[in-house]
């Protein structure tokens, strides 16, 4: 039987991120990942000398520090870095036309006057003015500096100047983006745009989406000089990041260790048993990184209040993805194709609508050693609007299976021709997944991209449960989906544990 101080269940970014910097404040920590590979949506995998991303890949505030972006913070206080590629433009194919843009306000401002005339120009530059405070309210208070304890009067406490300068804007973070944009922007296609920003972001609309992460995202997006960052490496690259800084300060990272219980005893937490009933058992806590849902299975009926666990058990769901993972011919293709592309089909639909929304990243632009030479790899997905109801239950080597996975997947082929007209001939490696894929290799409830939770109507849980020794860090706890979020909840998780003097250091450390 293996001991540990605290046993974390997950090795996504938000339980990476939580153990390194429990292993940083030295706890002696074990992560137990189910997968045989680290990072959860954030791994990385590799077939036929092609690297691919299972998941995210668009990154911003990584290559400097310190940065508002909790992600480097982590990385700061784990002392780890990566080496960075930086750039600044991405495609559209938009039912407007297809056109380059780059971050920053400038560029943006010249589509906008070239698609929609200077009155759109005029309210997207109202919208940055009231944007403005907000943005700075919205990274007033670093998440290192947050704890769940009242040790947060004096880790959070020494931001409450900046706070109380900040505070009537910061009322305004915590209902829904849309009731900022309402009031100042007319144009349908801007609104449009915000909808598919917010989209991205949260996985729901403008009306869904909350003010704090737009505010967050202008104050990162339209500051002078901004670059978008790409890993060297891939995004498997800051998974390694993670998983050095926990080992170098004596973590345990166990692979194909899936979880089956946590262990209660005396109404505490006290370890979990594996499938292969190996038990490791936690003298301070146990950490699920797994989503809401997923955390509720590993808990007998007994372990929590009833009325807790049914009300965790609804929390609403965003759908799921369909991807496609591709190793292409590279030769003869445009020197200048972006990295990411977004394509909308119909702004009419809405932009969470089934099929609608498709997004396009080909990393090995950016970083050629992803793909054998002359080669790029890419990775297509539908962003969290495939339902998963459509899946339920197939057998996944079924004709029927075979058939609707052809079927949905073309979507993201007709999108990707609009970048890469004969890419289907292009082809060397061809991969398709499907909800079934997403829920089986990330070992997610229903392949959900994460809680929909409206912002305005309901807040994301914090890390604490009613159950001693058990706590929760990831995209079901706040600030949410997203690495920048599951970074801050890793963190705020971390920092909850620890002494109030080693949090103190930590913030030293890293500048804030
Ligand atoms: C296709 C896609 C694209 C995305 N693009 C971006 C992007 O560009 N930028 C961005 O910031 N975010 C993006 N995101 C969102 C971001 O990737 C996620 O929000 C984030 O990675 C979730 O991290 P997490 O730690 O909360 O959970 P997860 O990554 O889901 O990690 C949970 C881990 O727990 C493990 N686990 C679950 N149950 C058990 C068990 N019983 N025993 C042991 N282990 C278990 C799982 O295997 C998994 O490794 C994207 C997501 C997807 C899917």
């Amino acid at each position: 039987m293996n001991n540990a101080d605290v046993v974390v269940i997950g090795s996504g970014i938000g339980g990476l991120s939580c153990a390194a910097l429990l292993a940083r404040y030295g706890f002696d920590v074990i992560v137990c990942e189910s997968h045989a590979i680290a990072g959860g949506a954030a791994h990385a995998f590799e077939r036929d000398g092609f690297k691919f991303d299972s998941g995210p890949s668009l990154y911003s505030g990584l290559s400097y520090t310190p940065s508002a972006n909790p992600l480097r913070q982590v990385l700061d206080a784990i002392a780890e870095d990566l080496n960075w590629v930086t750039y600044d433009t991405w495609g559209c194919c938009l039912p407007e036309g297809d056109f380059d843009t780059t971050v920053g306000a400038d560029q943006f401002c010249e589509v906008l006057s070239r698609l929609r005339g200077q009155d759109a120009v005029a309210e997207w530059r109202q919208l940055q003015r009231v944007m403005t405070p907000l943005a700075q309210a919205a990274v007033a208070i670093p998440p290192a500096a947050v704890r769940y304890d009242l040790g947060a009067t004096i880790t959070a406490g020494q931001f409450a100047l900046s706070m109380a300068r900040h505070a009537p804007h910061i009322l305004k973070l915590t209902g829904a983006f849309s009731q900022i944009m309402n009031g100042v922007v007319r144009d349908p296609f801007i609104c449009n745009w915000l909808d598919l920003l917010c989209f991205l972001l949260s996985g729901l609309p403008a009306n869904g989406t909350s003010a704090a992460e737009m505010a967050f995202m202008f104050a990162d997006w339209y500051r002078p000089g901004v670059v978008l960052d790409y890993p060297v490496g891939g995004s498997g690259a800051i998974v390694d990041a993670l998983v050095r800084g926990l080992q170098k300060h004596g973590g345990q990272l166990m692979l194909n260790a899936h979880v089956e219980q946590v262990l209660v005893e005396n109404h505490q937490a006290t370890g979990v048993r594996l499938r292969n009933s190996k038990e490791i058992r936690a003298r301070r806590a146990v950490i699920s990184n797994a989503s809401v849902w997923d955390t509720l299975k590993l808990l007998k009926e007994t372990a929590l209040p009833k009325s807790f666990q049914q009300q965790r058990a609804e929390t609403p769901e965003c759908d799921s993805f369909m991807h496609l993972h591709l190793g292409i011919d590279a030769q003869g293709l445009r020197s200048d194709l972006a990295c990411h592309h977004i394509i909308v089909n119909d702004w009419e639909r809405g932009v969470t609508a089934d099929q609608n929304v498709v997004v396009v990243s080909i990393p090995s632009i950016l970083d050629p050693s992803l793909a054998p030479p002359g080669k790029h790899v890419i990775h297509v997905y539908t962003p969290g609007n495939e339902p998963y109801a459509l899946w339920q239950g197939m057998n996944r080597n079924s004709q029927e299976y075979q058939q609707q996975k052809q079927a949905r997947s073309e979507v993201m082929w007709q999108a990707l021709e609009r970048i890469i007209p004969d890419v289907r001939s292009r082809c060397d490696l061809t991969l398709v997944g499907t909800p079934l894929t997403h829920e089986r290799f990330l070992r997610r409830h229903r392949g959900s991209y994460g809680p929909a939770i409206p912002a305005g109507k309901g807040f994301f849980p914090g890390s604490t449960t009613p159950l001693k020794g058990l706590l929760c860090c990831g995209d079901s706890t706040f600030p949410g989906i997203g690495l920048p979020a599951v970074a801050a909840s890793g963190m705020i998780t971390a920092n909850t544990l620890a002494p109030v003097s080693k949090h103190l250091q930590m913030l030293r450390d890293i500048n804030w």
